[in-house]
């Protein structure tokens, strides 16, 4: 039968539409799944793949991982910043960018050997299998990749549990490892999740007897919660992170780091300033610095009680006004704050609710202490604890050491701005999991590893 040119025409029209709308319809996401089971039976699926991989593969796929990171940072940090309404876009760029040249790789999969008489012995670290990653609305690409740059490089794959208020740009990194798993020869579903995550769906994963590993990063619930599991956990929980000043320090620079740290994505992150304890001879001196150099913003007491009545409105911390700007806070309680203010302070005793909590914000309260002995006092228990992070300002190498010994951190940091201790300004990895509750402290490739012996008794030692 002869095909008319009317109907011809009808076939080409429909069939440019229809690339049209392939062209124009959104791509699916690799990794995202609508159950739990089904997205660890993928997850186990590749890592019987990532297993047997050479290392060199391995780390093909983490450069792949690095690159894609930087390419894509900016367009995560809006997309965070759009979805959680927390942090600022410039920090958060810095973040990714941070996490993709600091995070480490399979060089942090080392071996130990001993070598003698009765032959070789060697301890090598070998994979979990699907580890189990929940993640904070606070960092959420950031954990994301930085987990799954650490859990590949031990040979692992992972289901992550990002927050219901960080979904997008969480799933957004998830589909980014798996584009960069398959460009560099490797399996997809190295990284997977749901597309609706909830609280249901952790539990389940929590349970499941093919995750043997969990790593929580969040506030005490979750941390509390994968503790219970019955399944080894990695903690990285809430901390309160103090900053001490005595009267050696160098005040200006004090005050400036204090401020950069505390003022740092918004006060987003877990290791940033959230009060400062300062010896009363030099505490007028670091107020005067940060008031007059550093554009803070000193709160009276009547705007006290209303930024307690606004950010722990009903007694419970208002997540509105989490990872907001100090001038949009400022803005809440009727202040129309000058442009440049980034960060408001107050004094007040350790017990003001605005210090005593763990904010994320860049409310930054600070308490006097008559001298040394006062203030590591004060600070350990503003700290709660919770063995997270500290920091302090001085030159007298016998106060830093009392502190460090007292305070017993994961995390201490002297004479720089809080963010040094992830690598930003300062030596060493970076890490968004700091696993404060369970001990590992910053988390790397090796801390999502077994530890195996191999033994060779009376042979292969070649002397
Ligand atoms: P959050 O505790 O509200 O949520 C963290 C994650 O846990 C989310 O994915 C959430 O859905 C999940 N979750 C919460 N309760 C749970 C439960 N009972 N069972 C299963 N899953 C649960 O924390 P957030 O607001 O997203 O992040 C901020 C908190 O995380 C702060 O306390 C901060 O100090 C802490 N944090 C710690 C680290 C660290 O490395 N130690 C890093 C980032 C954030």
């Amino acid at each position: 039968m002869a095909v008319s040119e009317a109907q011809l025409q009808a076939i080409v029209s429909a069939v440019v539409a229809q690339m049209k709308s392939e062209e124009t319809a959104p791509k699916a996401q690799l990794g995202i799944f609508n159950d739990m089971n089904t997205a660890i039976a993928a997850a186990k699926d590749a890592q019987k793949i990532m297993q047997r991989m050479p290392m060199d593969m391995r780390e093909k796929i983490i450069s792949k991982i690095r690159q894609l990171t930087k390419e894509n940072a900016e367009i995560l940090a809006k997309m965070a910043v759009e979805e959680t309404g927390m942090g600022n876009v410039g920090d958060k760029i810095l973040k990714h960018q941070l996490l993709a040249e600091k995070t480490p790789g399979t060089e942090d999969i080392t071996t130990t050997a001993w070598s003698g008489d009765r032959g070789l012995t060697l301890i090598e670290m070998g994979p979990f299998g699907v580890i189990g990653a929940i993640c904070p609305c606070t960092n959420p690409s950031e954990t994301v990749l930085c987990n799954a740059i650490g859990m590949l490089a031990g040979g692992n794959t992972v289901v992550f549990c990002p927050h219901p208020q960080a979904i997008k740009t969480s799933l957004y990194a998830v589909d980014l490892i798996n584009q960069a798993s398959i460009s560099a020869g490797g399996p997809c579903n190295v990284a997977v999740a749901l597309a609706n995550p909830t609280m249901e769906s952790s539990n389940i994963m929590m349970k499941h007897p093919d995750i043997p590993l969990i790593a929580a990063t969040g506030g005490p619930g979750v941390v509390t919660a994968v503790l219970s599991s019955g399944k080894r956990g990695i903690g990285a929980g809430a901390g309160n992170p103090p900053a001490l000043v005595d009267e050696t320090a160098d005040i200006r620079k004090a005050a400036r780091d204090i401020v950069n740290g505390c003022t740092f994505d918004n006060n987003l992150p877990c290791i940033a300033e959230k009060e400062v304890v300062c010896v009363d001879s030099v505490c007028d001196e670091l107020i005067h610095w940060m008031l007059e150099e550093n554009d803070c913003y000193m709160a009276s007491p009547e705007e006290q009680q209303k930024l307690i009545d606004t950010v722990l409105a009903g007694g419970r911390l208002n997540r509105k006004c989490v990872g907001r700007s100090a001038r949009a806070i400022l803005s809440m309680i009727g202040v129309n704050a000058p442009e440049n203010i980034r960060c408001i302070i107050f004094e007040g005793e350790k017990e003001h609710k605005l210090i005593a909590e763990e904010l994320m914000m860049p409310i930054l309260g600070i308490v006097r202490a008559k001298d040394i002995d006062d203030a590591i006092e004060k600070a350990v228990w503003l700290e709660h604890g919770c063995r997270h992070s500290a920091h302090m300002h001085s030159k007298n190498v016998e106060n830093l050491t009392r502190f460090g010994q007292a305070i017993d951190t994961a995390i201490f940091v002297k004479n720089a701005p809080s963010y040094a201790a992830l690598g930003f300004g300062g030596e060493g990895f970076c890490t968004f999991t700091i696993a404060s509750r369970t001990g590992e402290g910053l988390t790397s490739a090796s801390t999502f590893t077994k530890r195996r012996r191999c033994v060779m008794s009376d042979s292969l030692c070649i002397r």
